[in-house]
């Protein structure tokens, strides 16, 4: 235990305060300097998907870095790099031809952000230089990301630097949004026409994409959309020739149950982005996927990728991320995935059903939450400033359970929701032991408000 983060010479995320050192990971646990054990319901922010000690994975990443630990794009390119591709494409929802890869979810984010607008010059429309995107979504943090996101929190700081042209509208978010005389399908109807009256008002041929999460992580926890929504996204951006980015950062690589998120929609997009789960924090990698109309695009236009970044394709990260893809197919993860996310959300109901604090339990595969709230029937949320996400996370490290709470969920500023998103190996003992954890913790954190 660092005692203080003040006498580090780390500049941590919090300068005071201490700070577990963790030194060790087996399977589902974490293991710290002290020998204490963490049972990791979050996997971080819901990436070790795999657990901390994939014998396949290390094997896989050691023997490529003996052979050869990168190369330039510009120069080579690179076995694992290709047989990742192929891996990923076949696999994609359909008309996905190609794929890139960088380092990281924002990263992947801004290439994608810049190949829309390339596929626009490229097709001599210049005047597409919008994006619209969602409030309560998070697409990472460099300021292109920023500028699309709609984490306010996140956003607040650097305003000024965002750039202007992108517009957001409301989430597809039924516990808040829904009409108490709406059916699920009506309201998602209407939340996606929301996407059409942004196109129209941005002006014609001005849209260049739409960019949204399947699945929203962590601003909101775990939301998925109401039944049709997607598809008739889908219809709206075909209708208006704008490009569809489905961010599958934290909600792909089979988080949900399938390997993309967007194979529970029925429906396709023109750029997907993963990011998290491919890597699974074995080693840090992100990955664009790109439709055959806008490589078609490119090969009739320009003919070059008008991006680049040093560690693009770096051969042991593309090495780890395929041997990841390739346990989680072999190893039959994904069916684990439905059983064990079947569970945890059998667990949560029984757990959390009743509780007078939990308004809401969600979410798909092992990728659940609850929402907290001061009032059941009002659904009022926790004042802000008692960070009620922050004592549950607290209490949560007390008992040795890693988990994943944010605030702002109901608004941007208010609300409080507890993410979990466990290795795709969890056991059912594992399950168990979660959500009784979580159970004390949030009644410790509950007992710790001000009355
Ligand atoms: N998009 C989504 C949906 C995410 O959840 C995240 C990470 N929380 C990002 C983008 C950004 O990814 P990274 O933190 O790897 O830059």
């Amino acid at each position: 235990m660092i005692e203080s983060a003040s006498s580090s010479k780390v500049l941590h995320r919090r300068l005071h305060g201490p700070m577990p050192v963790a030194v060790r990971g087996e399977g589902c646990y974490i293991v710290d300097a002290s020998g204490k054990r963490y049972l990791d319901a979050s996997g971080g922010a819901a990436v070790s998907c795999l657990g901390h000690s994939h014998p396949r994975v290390l094997a896989a990443i050691t023997a490529q870095l003996q052979a050869l630990p990168a190369v330039h794009t510009s120069f080579f390119t690179n076995a694992p790099m290709e047989a990742l591709a192929t891996h990923l494409v076949a696999r994609a929802p359909p008309g996905i031809a190609r794929a890139f890869f960088v380092n990281e979810g924002s990263v992947a984010i801004e290439a994608a952000l810049k190949l829309a607008r390339q596929y626009w010059l490229e097709r001599g429309q210049p005047k597409r230089d919008i994006i619209i995107a969602r409030d309560a979504s998070y697409h990472g943090n460099t300021l292109g990301a920023l500028s699309i996101g709609g984490n306010l929190a996140r956003r607040r700081p650097y305003e000024p630097l965002l750039f202007p042209n992108a517009v957001h509208i409301a989430p597809c978010f039924e516990y808040r949004h829904r009409g108490p005389a709406e059916t699920a399908e009506e309201y998602g109807l209407r939340a996606a026409n929301e996407l059409e009256t942004a196109i129209l008002a941005a002006g014609e041929g001005r849209v260049a994409a739409f960019v949204a999460e399947p699945v929203v992580g962590a601003t909101a926890g775990c939301v998925t959309a109401a039944p049709g929504y997607f598809k008739r996204i889908r219809e709206i951006c075909a209708r208006h020739d704008v490009l569809f980015i489905a961010d599958e950062i934290i909600c792909g690589m089979g988080r949900t149950g399938t390997l993309f998120a967007l194979e529970q929609e029925g429906i396709g997009a023109d750029i997907i982005v993963i990011a998290k789960g491919l890597g699974a924090g074995y080693q840090p990698i992100g990955a664009v996927l790109v439709h055959a109309r806008i490589v078609d695009a490119i090969a009739a236009g320009s003919g070059a990728l008008a991006n680049g970044h040093t560690y693009m394709g770096h051969a042991a990260c593309c090495a780890g991320a395929l041997a990841v893809l390739q346990a989680i197919e072999d190893d039959d993860l994904l069916g684990n995935v439905r059983t064990m996310g079947a569970l945890l959300d059998a667990r949560l109901r029984d757990t959390f059903g009743d509780h007078p604090n939990v308004g809401d339990i969600r979410g798909r595969g092992l990728f659940r939450a609850i929402e907290m709230v001061a009032d059941r029937n009002s659904r009022t949320p926790f004042d802000p400033a008692y960070a009620l996400h922050a004592r549950i996370k607290h209490e949560a490290m007390q008992r040795g359970l890693l988990c994943y709470p944010s605030g702002g969920t109901a608004d941007g500023v208010s609300g409080d929701h507890v993410l979990f998103a466990p290795p795709y190996i969890v056991s059912d003992a594992q399950i168990e032991t979660m959500v009784e954890l979580a159970d004390a913790a949030i009644k410790a954190a509950l007992a710790s408000l001000p009355r």
